[in-house]
C-alpha cells in the first residue's frame, strides 16, 4: 500500500513582521498572528497554491497558481480538499482571539492508493482504521458500491479524527495503537461521473452511512487536425488531441502504417472524436474516435468507425474494407524493436545464428496481443523460449509468442483467442537479455519477417453492411463539414 499525504508542504515567507505558521496535515491550517492586517506571500517549491480573503473573513483558495497572497486580519482557518474541483476550500475562518479557546484538534486527512492485493479492508487497516471502524465503514459502502469493484490505482481520501480531539467518543478499550483518532469518512471517485463518500452521522450513536454524488457529463464531437513535422506524437499533443484518442487512432492505423519509418515531414493527420464535458466545461474524459485521416506522401489514408451486422465494431477505409489485417504485426502496444528477422550475432550465445523472429522491447507485465482470431497450439514452458504460446490463423498463419512474464487468464492449448485479446505478458523467461517479446509469424509452418510479410487482409462489408455502412460515412463525413466550419452553424442557430 502506497501511503501518502495528499496536501503539499509549503514554504512560508512572513513578511511586514506577522508570524504565520502552516501546519500541512491533508488540511492546511493557517494561523496568521499579528495585530494589523498583514500581508503574506506563501510559496511553494512543488505544487503552487494560492488563497484570497473576503472582507468577512472568508477564504479562498486555488491550487495551480505561482503563489498565494494572503491580507487579512489574523484568523485561523481550515481549509480542505475538494475531490470535486481538486480545488482547497475554507471550511472554517475565526479570529486568533477566540480561536485560541475553541481551537479544537482538527481532522486527519490521509490519502491512500490501492496497490495490486490491497483489499479495502486491508487499505483501511493499514492507514489506521481499527478492524470495527473498517468493517462498518465498508458495510454502508456496499449500499452505493461494490467493494470488491475496487482496482489499483484508486486513490482514496481517508479523514480521521485527530487522537486527542476531546469531542470523540473513545471505545472503553481500544483495539489498537495508532497516531489517529477513528474514521470519520472515506471518499473517492470511481469514474469521472461519480463520486462515492461514506462518512460518520452525527450524535450519540453515531454509525456510517454512505452516499453517491453523480456529475452530468456533456457530450460534444470533438475534431483535431494538424500537420505532422517531426512525428504524430507531437503533432497530435501540440493540438491538445487527448492521450486516449491518440492510442485509438494509432490502433486502428497499426496494420497499415510503420509509425516508426513511414511518417515524414509535411505529412498530416485529423481526427473526429467524442469528448464529455463536466458542467465547469472541463474535458472530463473521451470516449470513441468516430474518424481518422492521415495524409502520408500525399495519399488519405481514411477510416470510419462502424458496427456491422456481426456486431464487432471496426474501422472500415471509405470503400468498407476493415483496416485489420488478419494478423498484427506488432502484437504489443508501446514497444521498440530491438532486433530484426535475420543473420545476426546471437546476444546470449555470441555467434551467428538465423534470428527467425522479430524482438520488441517493452517494459515487463506489457500486455501481449493474440495477433489474429485463431486456436491455440500450445501454452506452456519450451526451454529457451520461456513461456511460449504459438496460436494457429487461417490460411495456413501460425504466430509464436516467446519469454513471456506468464499467460493470461484462460490462455492454454485448444481454446480460441480473437484478434487483439491479451494472452500473456511482456517478461524475460528462458534464454533472453531482458524483458522483451520475441514473435514469430510462420506461413506453411516456415517463419517469415512479420515486418516484411504480405498479410492476408481482414472483412470487407458485403451487401446489407455496405449499404448501412455507406448512410453511417455520409453522416460522419456531412458532421465532419459542420466541426470544420463553426462560425457557419453558430450563424444558422442565430437566425
Ligand atoms: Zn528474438
Amino acid at each position: 500500500m502506497k501511503n501518502r499525504f495528499h496536501t503539499p508542504t509549503f514554504m512560508v515567507n512572513a513578511a511586514l513582521g506577522g508570524s504565520l505558521s502552516i501546519l500541512a496535515l491533508g488540511g492546511i491550517y493557517f494561523w496568521l498572528s499579528s495585530s494589523t492586517p498583514i500581508e503574506e506571500q506563501v510559496t511553494n517549491q512543488s505544487k503552487a497554491a494560492s488563497v484570497e480573503m473576503g472582507k468577512d473573513g472568508s477564504i479562498i483558495a486555488n491550487a495551480n497558481t505561482q503563489e498565494i497572497t494572503v491580507a487579512s486580519p489574523e484568523v485561523v482557518a481550515t481549509l480542505k480538499t475538494d475531490l470535486l474541483t481538486s480545488e482547497y476550500i475554507a471550511v472554517g475562518a475565526v479570529p486568533t482571539e477566540t480561536a485560541a479557546d475553541i481551537l479544537e484538534p482538527s481532522d486527519i486527512e490521509k490519502m491512500v492508493t490501492v496497490s495490486h492485493g490491497d483489499t479495502l479492508m486491508s487499505l483501511l487497516v493499514a492507514a489506521g482504521a481499527t478492524r470495527s471502524e473498517a468493517h462498518g465503514a465498508i458495510t454502508a459502502l456496499t449500499d452505493v458500491y461494490s467493494p470488491r469493484k475496487i482496482r489499483p490505482g484508486l486513490d482514496i481520501a481517508l479523514t480521521f479524527a485527530h487522537p486527542s480531539d476531546p469531542t470523540v467518543k473513545k471505545p472503553v478499550v481500544e483495539e489498537k495503537e495508532r497516531d489517529v483518532g477513528p474514521l470519520r469518512a472515506m471518499q473517492f471517485q470511481p469514474s469521472v461521473e461519480r463520486i462515492v463518500k461514506v462518512s460518520t452521522t452525527e450524535g450519540e450513536d453515531s454509525t456510517y452511512i454512505a452516499e453517491e454524488i453523480q456529475r452530468p457529463l456533456t457530450m460534444k464531437m470533438a475534431r483535431s487536425a494538424n500537420e505532422i513535422t517531426s512525428s504524430l506524437y507531437l503533432a497530435a499533443t501540440n493540438v491538445d488531441v487527448p492521450n486516449d484518442i491518440m492510442i485509438k487512432m494509432i490502433r486502428a492505423y497499426s496494420f497499415d502504417v510503420d509509425f516508426q519509418r513511414e511518417i515524414q515531414k509535411g505529412d498530416s493527420f485529423e481526427v473526429v472524436y467524442e469528448a464529455y464535458y463536466d458542467e465547469d466545461g472541463n474535458l472530463a474524459r473521451t470516449g470513441d474516435m468516430l474518424y481518422g485521416k492521415l495524409n502520408l506522401s500525399g495519399d488519405d489514408l481514411q477510416l470510419y468507425r462502424f458496427t456491422p451486422s456481426s456486431g464487432f465494431t471496426d474501422y472500415f477505409n471509405e470503400k468498407g474494407q476493415s483496416a485489420k489485417k488478419a494478423l498484427m504485426r506488432t502484437p504489443v502496444d508501446g514497444a521498440r524493436l530491438s532486433s530484426r528477422f535475420g543473420k545476426r550475432k546471437h546476444p546470449v550465445l555470441g555467434y551467428t545464428k538465423m534470428h527467425k523472429g522479430v524482438d520488441f522491447a517493452a517494459p515487463r507485465g506489457t500486455p501481449i496481443y493474440a495477433a489474429g482470431d485463431g486456436v491455440i497450439l500450445r501454452a506452456n514452458r519450451f526451454s529457451s523460449f520461456g513461456n511460449y504460446v504459438k496460436i494457429r490463423h487461417h490460411s495456413g498463419y501460425e504466430t509464436a509468442y516467446a519469454h513471456m512474464k506468464g499467460f493470461a487468464k484462460g490462455i492454454r492449448k485448444s481454446k480460441r483467442v480473437r484478434q487483439g485479446q491479451v494472452i500473456g505478458y511482456v517478461g524475460t523467461t528462458g534464454r533472453s537479455t531482458g524483458p522483451h517479446l520475441h514473435y514469430e509469424v510462420l506461413f506453411n509452418g516456415r517463419q517469415v519477417n512479420p515486418l516484411g510479410v504480405k498479410l492476408p487482409a481482414g472483412e470487407k462489408l458485403k451487401k446489407a453492411d455496405l449499404k448501412k455502412f455507406k448512410g453511417e460515412k455520409a453522416k460522419i463525413n456531412k458532421m465532419i463539414k459542420d466541426l470544420k466550419h463553426p462560425a457557419a452553424i453558430a450563424k444558422l442557430e442565430t437566425n
